[in-house]
């Protein structure tokens, strides 16, 4: 299958300025190197804890960031390096789906001009059109005509997600980053929606990246996925294999985070000490040796690579991959205790 999005070393910085604007106190490092394929037509996950940088790095797959490093080849083609009008028109077969319907949605728009806003930002001045379209849309996503000229406070949050699908769906894109589409919701309507994702993901051939906390909707959606902590990839790859046998410690603790009636298999609990580091100023080596149960001297200072352990399976471990050959410590793969993994020792 080929690549429909393809990031290449993409890292994305964002500066701290102090009391004077112009001068930078620091880095925020919301993404650091990161190279990955999404195939067309699959559904890609991002997992990972709030801040990991999942959000900005889709954000970038659609464009909206810039990477201060790296390349985001949208098609086989750098998107960074079309001229203005080639990259808006390229972004228009990239959409999102927010995380919150309340907030996404302009309450004073109705129905018919949220959904058909996109295209007329596109140019499309024809209302008979306009109005077709939008009917067919909402009837898409489980709505009706009888909305057409009902406002968000109408609506439930269920419902109002439907609204932003179909507004997201307007221009025929061909990539949706799904930006933890269903966690503003109720119980009762996730699953609602979550199908209503997978059927028209079949319907018009879409390609997703499904951002999401849940483990268990990811295992649902899912053909791919990638675990991010602190701005760097952890595991990647065959979502069935990833979830059959994790490798990374970080991954298991997820893994074994999320409630047993999603999982048949027996899992070992791992409860992470301590809270993510900050990303202006990330620990040396493996960026999650401070909470990792396994954490061996040398990943206090040597940053493991992120290789393919087996098929479509990637892993940034040297538990797995083992210590590069270099000069390394003596003890270097001895197990850390706890005292030794208080951040700034
Ligand atoms: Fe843990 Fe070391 Fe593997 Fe990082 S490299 S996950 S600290 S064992």
């Amino acid at each position: 299958m080929t690549e429909i999005m393809t990031l290449r070393n993409v890292s994305v910085h964002f500066p701290v300025r102090g009391f004077l604007p112009f001068l930078k106190k620091g880095e925020i490092q919301a993404v650091s190197d990161v190279s990955l394929g999404v195939r067309r037509g699959e559904i890609f996950g991002l997992v990972g804890e709030s801040g990991c940088g999942k959000t900005t790095l889709a954000n970038t797959m659609v464009g909206l960031v810039k990477p201060t490093a790296g390349q985001v080849l949208f098609e086989g083609v750098d998107l960074h390096s079309l001229p203005r009008e080639e990259f808006k028109k390229t972004r228009r077969r990239m959409q999102m789906i927010f995380q919150d319907p309340f907030s996404s949605l302009n309450p004073r728009f109705n129905v018919y001009q949220l959904v058909s806003e996109p295209m007329v930002i596109r140019g499309e001045d024809d209302e008979e059109t306009m109005k077709a379209r939008v009917v067919e849309l909402l009837e898409m996503v489980g709505l009706s005509a009888q909305d057409l000229y009902r406002y968000p406070s109408d609506f439930s949050g269920g419902q109002r997600q439907r609204i932003g699908i179909a507004r997201a769906i307007s221009l025929n894109p061909t990539f949706l980053v799904c930006d933890e589409p269903v966690s503003a919701l109720d119980v009762s309507i996730h699953a609602q929606i979550l199908n209503l994702l997978l059927e028209l993901q079949e319907r018009l051939n879409l390609t997703y990246v499904f951002i999401s906390h849940n483990l268990a909707d990811v295992k649902k959606m899912c053909d791919r996925l990638a675990v991010m902590y602190l701005g760097k990839l952890m595991e990647a790859g065959d979502a069935d294999k990833i979830f059959a046998r994790p490798l990374h410690p970080y991954t298991q603790a997820l893994i074994a985070a999320v409630l047993d009636i999603y999982f048949s298999e027996e899992r070992e609990i791992v409860v992470l000490p301590g809270d993510t580091p900050s990303p202006i100023n990330p620990p040396p080596g493996c960026r999650f040796w401070q909470r990792c149960p396994k954490a061996m001297r040398g990943c206090k200072t040597v940053p493991p690579a992120f290789l393919e352990v087996e098929e479509d399976h990637f892993v940034a471990c040297h538990l797995v991959n083992g210590f590069p050959n270099q000069d390394l410590p003596e003890g270097f793969d001895q197990p850390m205790v706890g005292r030794e993994k208080v951040p700034g020792r």
